[in-house]
């Protein structure tokens, strides 16, 4: 038995063209260039398999060719076929609600208060398990992970992997990818717990609130859910200017 020497020595092979951000999935040394996938004799893996075996997730490619013709993702490739595949420039999103909602992965908790600042209803949770983020996704939110294998589970549909561990970067990334200027509600969301935010007189919260508070604000809105009571103080103002400076192209 002759031992396999290059992984692909004596097996019939597909080569795929991936464009533009699709090589962020690749190993830096491997980016720009042709690649070779291996196709196992009598089979011809779905294009999306193929795709998902360089380690890029379905809901990232826009389109794809085989043997320079549109074809879809399920379309099964033979032997020595030539893909190609383009990403997404702006990610279509389910559009059954007005604006488009999220959910996110752990360790991204920072996004969501961002996120949630900016209005998006946006789930999160430092203990969600994959197969629950992958069902919230399959309800019509939008995945936003750091973990490609989460983002190339079947009922994910809409998703993005993001590219940048810090907080700021990620949210420059997913505001230009899903196109979401023109959604942005500031503050009518509770940034803690995702609740709409609620509209209330000065006279019902007064007793809650600091002496310089009291005396300085006159606009407040609850959260009905956590409690938490919010106004346009150096705070909101710091953050709108933020978040102003990290969105302005
Ligand atoms: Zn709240």
């Amino acid at each position: 038995m002759t031992p396999e020497i290059s992984g692909f020595t004596g097996r019939l092979v597909i080569h795929v063209t991936l464009y533009d951000a699709l090589n962020d999935f690749l190993p830096p040394n491997r980016r720009g260039r042709p690649q070779v996938v291996a196709a196992p004799q009598g089979e011809a893996p779905a294009l999306k398999h193929v795709l998902a075996s360089l380690g890029v997730p379905p809901v990232e490619v826009s389109r794809a060719l085989l043997d320079g013709v549109p074809a879809p993702l399920t379309q099964g490739v033979p032997p020595d076929a030539r893909v190609a595949a383009y990403p997404y420039e702006v990610s279509p999103w389910p559009t059954a609600n007005g604006a488009p909602r999220f959910v996110l992965d752990n360790h991204l908790g920072k996004l969501a208060s961002y996120l949630r600042i900016l209005g998006f209803d946006t789930l999160y949770r430092n203990d969600y398990q994959d197969p629950e983020l992958a069902r919230l996704a399959a309800g019509g939110r939008i995945l936003l992970t750091r973990d490609r294998q989460l983002l190339m589970r079947n009922a994910v549909r809409y998703g993005h992997w993001l590219r940048n561990k810090a907080p700021r970067r990620q949210l420059q990334d997913v505001f230009a990818y899903f196109q979401l200027a023109e959604y942005v509600a500031f503050f009518s969301r509770c940034p803690h717990c995702n609740t709409p935010l609620q509209t209330v007189e000065k006279s019902a919260v007064l007793e809650r609130l600091e002496p310089l508070t009291r005396r300085y604000y006159d606009d407040f809105r609850l959260c009905p859910n956590c409690g938490q009571i919010y106004w346009q103080g150096s705070h909101y103002e710091r953050m709108q200017a933020w978040l102003h400076e990290v969105l302005t192209p």
